[in-house]
């Protein structure tokens, strides 16, 4: 059995957010339509010793127990009773509190890494279901691609694949909290849902443009009214692009563009308008779940 590994996580977007109604738990009853990208982080795992010790090149990611990395392997560590340790360095890619779900696709990368190192042997299903327990992107990040994600967001369903889009990513230099955009979404003042059959449709097709027009984020109603930097950033990006739509609960805006070319044009002009602060990336749709490098 070998004692290391490198795996890729890939950053998520969602092509619609919807929330169908709070639950009584708190949690909400979304649907979304999620979709991985080609912008990534690179994980190495190895064995050692004793003990989970997580080492990052960026400065905001943790390095304690609140790590999703951490909390991911002392869950797999305490069912199967492993008392060994892992080293986990962390190359960040990924914008953190984006609402790319970097830290959800790590923890999904260390699910996987320990399942091999250690030779657990459980199949994808079977991490997903372990996954839902740590938060609930980390399941999508097993399988990555296109996926209907239903439930509290741990109910999946593999979609046909999405064609090759192109886009931008804008990342302002703030966070925003999940947890503060669900806490004041009101379901009864918004009456516009996204359609999520066109999408469905869209995708089924390989139709880039129909897959770009419905697609929709129901947390802009929360996030836009709350951080006007975000709405003036949208604002922005939709007028250099097909489409510009907010990924997750924020803050990251993204572009849909027609190819590399008008991704690159697009990146410059936002280099030259926005200050330096603003982390500007592109990617496209890619069909890839956690991968060994
Ligand atoms: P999501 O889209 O799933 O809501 P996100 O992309 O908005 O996630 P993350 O990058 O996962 O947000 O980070 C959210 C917070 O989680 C960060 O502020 C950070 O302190 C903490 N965190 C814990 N583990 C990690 C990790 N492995 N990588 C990045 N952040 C992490």
């Amino acid at each position: 059995m070998v004692d290391n590994i490198d795996l890729k996580s890939y950053a998520k977007i969602n092509l619609t957010l919807d929330v169908l109604a709070k639950r009584k738990d708190g949690y909400h009853e979304v649907e979304m339509i999620m979709q991985t990208i080609d912008l990534s982080d690179k994980l190495s795992f190895s064995k050692i010793k004793k003990g989970i010790e997580i080492i990052t090149d960026h400065p905001d990611v943790p390095t304690d127990n609140s790590n999703l990395i951490y909390k991911a392997a002392k869950m797999l560590f305490g069912e199967f009773g492993i008392t060994e340790g892992i080293r986990v360095n962390l190359t960040k890619r990924i914008p953190v509190a984006a609402g790319l779900a970097g830290g959800s696709s790590n923890a999904a990368a260390t699910l996987v890494a320990i399942n091999q190192l250690w030779g657990l042997n459980l199949s994808k299903e079977e991490l997903a279901t372990r996954a839902a327990n740590l938060g609930a992107d980390i399941p999508f990040c097993i399988n990555g691609g296109t996926q209907l994600a239903t439930g509290i967001g741990t109910e999946l369903k593999i979609l046909d694949q999405a064609p090759e889009i192109y886009l931008v990513l804008v990342n302002p230099p703030f966070e925003v909290s999940t947890a503060e955009v669900y806490g004041n979404l009101d379901l009864h003042k918004i009456n516009i849902h996204p359609n999520k059959d066109k999408v469905l449709e869209g995708l089924k097709d390989k139709r880039s443009d129909i897959i770009i027009k419905w697609s929709s984020n129901l947390l802009e109603n929360v996030t836009l009214k709350r951080y006007p930097d975000v709405k003036r950033l949208k604002e922005k990006v939709d007028s250099l692009t097909s489409k510009a739509l907010m990924s997750g609960s924020g803050p990251t805006v993204l572009g849909f563009v027609r190819g590399i070319k008008e991704a690159n044009k697009v990146k410059n002009i936002l280099e030259q308008e926005l200050d330096n602060k603003h982390h500007i990336v592109v990617s496209k749709t890619n069909n890839k779940g956690i991968e060994e490098i």
